[in-house]
């Protein structure tokens, strides 16, 4: 119970759902005295000064993130209305340059890592980025120890950074696109264009890049098939590029990596009263795709349409979600990220086993009236926003980072985060 008094501190059992008939949610309510109605999220608003670790556990194995990694801000302000972190990691706040050398340098000294990593949720959207790079190019390009950038913005991808990060290693490029054609790419307010994309191409193939990988989503909210044919002109348009950078000629390292992900609508997002489409509808998509782009320059990498199902499902859940996971745990189920180890009988038998079907969570379009679970949640962006941004997205219609114009969220107005919008 004392728990409960702390901010940001949410204690499942002290709240009990209630269903309607058609299985959908009518109301969460706390059953004690003196808990939160709403529990909100809480938020570090100094990331200045809070600490951050300086000395690592360096392991003898390999790891995931074998590097130093130096978070440079918290939130997005881009506005991307499938994206959950950009909407429940709000507002921006920034390190400072000074904080930002001063910890990379204790670390660097305490692990003697060879690589730093820049990261935050769009880096190349750090206010001081150009100054960050030089100091670490200048104070580590000697010792052998190179920087490396999660996937970059198109529209502010800078030629003079790339270039500077390209000299210890050159590590691939990567571009996230997510949408095949403008029209898509507005109606998911992703911000870039076309020009973006050919323009960042063509800087990167002069210099001296000879591949680059491409992210995109099928299944978004609105998608057509000519929205997928996008997606392959695209693709074309950078061999078109390289080609004539390169005088005609395609070298043999030359390649386009095409990698999608199926649409998994996700919680306080403008899309989550979005339906996934069906499974057949995804396989569909991707051998179209696999059609187009058969090609021995391009590679075509996509997600296994039936994890994309149970992401969907457990996404969108409800509590009794959580006895389904138990359940499929219990019938072997585990490491499923790794497609070999999936197996969806394991977790139809699971929802079966909870007469629950995998349709209402994953294919089911929501109502504005629809209670959701996590609605009892307070993360600061108000409901009233993201069906406002549903809304646009039906009309096409773009949002523009909130750094140049307030689309009032909500998060300026909260008492978490009030003033701490810039
Ligand atoms: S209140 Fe305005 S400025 Fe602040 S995060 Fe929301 S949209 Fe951005």
């Amino acid at each position: 119970m004392q728990i409960s008094k702390i901010e940001g501190v949410y204690i499942p059992s002290f709240y009990d759902v209630i269903y309607n008939e058609d299985n959908t949610v009518k109301e969460v309510v706390p059953n004690k005295e003196d808990i939160p109605k709403r529990p909100h999220k809480r938020i570090i608003r100094d990331m200045e000064n809070v600490p951050s670790p300086e000395k690592l556990i360096v392991p003898y194995i390999e790891t995931v993130h074998n590097r130093v990694v130096l978070e440079l801000f918290r939130g997005c302000t881009r506005g991307c209305r499938f994206c959950q972190a950009g909407m429940i990691y709000r507002p921006i706040r920034e390190k400072s340059i000074e904080r930002l050398t001063e910890l990379v340098d204790k670390l660097i000294k305490n692990t003697g890592y060879d690589e730093i990593s820049l990261s935050s949720l769009s880096t190349s959207d750090y206010s001081k980025l150009t100054e960050l790079t030089d100091y670490l190019v200048n104070k580590y390009t000697d010792k052998n120890i190179g920087i490396s950038l999660p996937s970059l913005r198109l529209d502010n991808f800078s030629m003079e950074i790339a270039e500077k990060i390209q000299q210890v290693r050159k590590s691939g490029l990567t571009f996230a696109p997510e949408a095949g054609t403008q029209r898509l790419r507005d109606v998911i307010n992703k911000g870039v264009s076309e020009q973006d994309l050919k323009s960042a191409t063509k800087k990167a193939f002069e210099m001296g890049w000879n591949s680059v990988k491409l992210y995109f989503m099928i299944g978004l909210p609105t998608e057509t098939y000519d929205d997928l044919d996008g997606i392959a002109n695209l693709a074309y348009n950078v061999i078109d590029i390289y080609r004539d950078v390169h005088d005609g000629k395609l070298k043999r390292s030359f390649s386009v990596t095409v990698s999608t992900s199926t649409f998994v609508p996700k919680p306080f997002t403008p899309f989550q009263w979005h339906p996934q489409d069906r499974s057949e509808e995804v396989v569909n998509k991707q051998k179209h795709l696999i059609k187009k782009l058969k090609n021995k320059d391009i590679k075509y990498n996509y997600h296994d349409s039936q994890t994309s199902l149970m992401e969907a499902v457990i996404s969108r859940g409800d509590r009794r979600i959580g006895k389904v996971i138990y359940d499929a745990f219990k019938l072997c189920a585990k490491f499923d990220g790794w497609s070999e180890y999936f197996n969806l009988d394991t977790w139809k038998e699971a929802m079966a086993k909870n007469n629950l079907s995998i349709d209402f969570y994953a294919h089911r379009q929501r109502s504005y009236e629809e209670v959701f679970p996590w609605d009892h949640i307070d993360v600061g962006v108000t409901k009233k926003f993201l069906i406002r941004e549903n809304e646009k997205a039906k009309e096409n219609g773009v949002t523009v980072d909130c750094r140049h114009k307030c689309s009032a969220c909500g998060i300026s107005a909260h008492n978490m985060t009030k003033g701490l919008c810039k």
